[in-house]
């Protein structure tokens, strides 16, 4: 008998019907003598509506009081889906992170998952009992209650598959796998059966939101099995594998896109050794990352340094950067958040050159201006106008030869 891990996204739960829609899935899996703990996030909408009660409460809110609030979200749809079970004849009880524990870090709004006491759960399981596990949320050492950060959900699921040695980890999302590109933009995006767990994570963490990074960082190293699948559709989705496990190797496989990038450019700041280890020291300082850097020098011994944050943290760095702007002596700053990082992807570009040149080449045929690059092994990205993320999608995905067939 297997033991699968079930994770039902907010869209599969976003009301009474689809509930009871999961608990026959879930119900199917426990007909077939699976052990099965579920993970379930919020209501579609639920947390997002969390958050902005929080906001609008107080804007410098304590990490701890809104992580009670926006982790109350799971613990609704954890509840209606063990009773949704009840009501089809599964036996079934829920679990919210403190009571199986699912210990955390203190990072309240962020936390990292340090261990999961299974024993418990696992007592239950075997009882044949489902588990219907809140996801998102576990138990800081204060004993106070932590969230995982938005889309931490996945990373609950996978977490849980590996602390009980799960056969698999089904995600269950409102598309039916994972796409060479985000299916709602790019039209011709194709559904990949099988897709690497480096791929998987650079897709992840260059934007793709179809699963949290951290969960993907998680598969890899516990090597669970992930699949991604679609709660409406009953068809087999997209598993996340070992590269050994791919017989057809592209040299691009997804590309993805992130919104949530700020550029700022220090105007005219002097080209000698210290600079950017003034500039970037106080923004490390404050927790703030930088991810791509790019420097031109102008005239005179004068350099322009141009660099990207998180959105959420430009006017953190804005300020933190005007604070040393005495002893970094900068002409100006210019903030620009009209930006979006597009990324090419793919494990066979180690072995092929031109990847790069082939985006840049296309990007100039549509008149699109690149403001910085940045590479890695197995990847490139570059930053360009907001304006233009759509039609840069499209017109890489068909220049990496990645369409569907019409
Ligand atoms: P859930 O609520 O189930 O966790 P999410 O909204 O977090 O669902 O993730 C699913 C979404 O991810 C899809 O609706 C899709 O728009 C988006 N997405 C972005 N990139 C991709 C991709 N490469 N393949 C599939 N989906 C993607
Ligand atoms: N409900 C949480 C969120 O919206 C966690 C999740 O959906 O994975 O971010
Ligand atoms: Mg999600």
């Amino acid at each position: 008998m297997a033991r699968l891990v079930q994770k039902f996204g907010g869209t599969s739960l976003a009301d009474i019907e689809k509930i009871k829609r999961v608990a026959l899935r879930v119900a199917r899996e426990v007909a077939r003598g699976h052990d099965v703990a579920v993970v379930v996030s919020a209501m579609a909408g639920a947390t997002d509506r969390l958050v902005g009660w929080t906001r609008e409460t107080s804007r410098l809110h304590d990490a701890r009081e809104y992580d009670v609030v926006v982790s109350s979200g799971e613990q609704v749809t954890a509840g209606l889906l063990a009773l949704a079970l009840q009501n089809v004849g599964v036996d079934a009880r829920s679990w919210l992170g403190w009571q199986i524990p699912i210990r955390t870090d203190d990072v309240h709004g962020k936390a990292r998952i340090r261990s999961i006491e299974i024993a418990e759960l696992k007592r239950h399981l075997s009882l044949g009992q489902v588990a219907v596990v809140a996801g998102f949320q576990g138990i800081g050492p204060d004993g106070q209650v932590t969230t995982l950060g938005r889309g931490g959900s996945d990373t609950s699921a996978v977490a849980l598959a590996a602390a009980l040695k799960a056969e698999r980890c089904d995600i269950f999302t409102d598309v039916d796998g994972v796409y060479t590109s985000d299916p709602r933009i790019v039209a011709r995006a194709r559904k990949l059966d099988k897709i690497t767990y480096e791929e998987m994570l650079e897709m992840a963490s260059q934007g793709a939101k179809v699963l949290q990074t951290r969960s993907v960082e998680m598969a890899m190293n516990h090597r669970v099995r992930v699949q991604v699948l679609s709660s409406f559709v009953d068809a087999p989705g997209t598993l996340v594998v070992d590269e050994d496990e791919i017989v057809e190797q592209q040299v691009v496989s997804g590309i993805a896109y992130s919104r949530d990038e700020a550029k700022i450019t220090v105007q005219k700041v002097a080209d000698r050794p210290g600079v950017a280890a003034a500039i970037f020291g106080p923004l490390a300082a404050s927790a703030i990352n930088v991810d791509m850097i790019v420097q031109n020098v102008s005239e005179d011994g004068l350099a322009d340094l141009t660099f990207t944050v998180a959105r959420a943290d430009l006017d953190r760095a804005v300020a933190v950067l005007e604070e040393k702007r005495a002893t970094l002596g900068f002409a100006a700053l210019k903030p620009d958040s009209n930006v979006v990082k597009i990324s090419v992807i793919g494990v066979g570009m180690r072995s092929h050159a031109g990847v790069a040149q082939q985006m840049f080449q296309t990007l100039s045929e549509k008149g699109i201006n690149i403001q910085v690059i940045s590479t890695s092994e197995i990847k490139v990205s570059v930053l360009i106008a907001a304006e233009y993320t759509e039609l840069a999608l499209r017109a890489l995905h068909t220049a990496y030869g990645l369409d569907a067939k019409e």
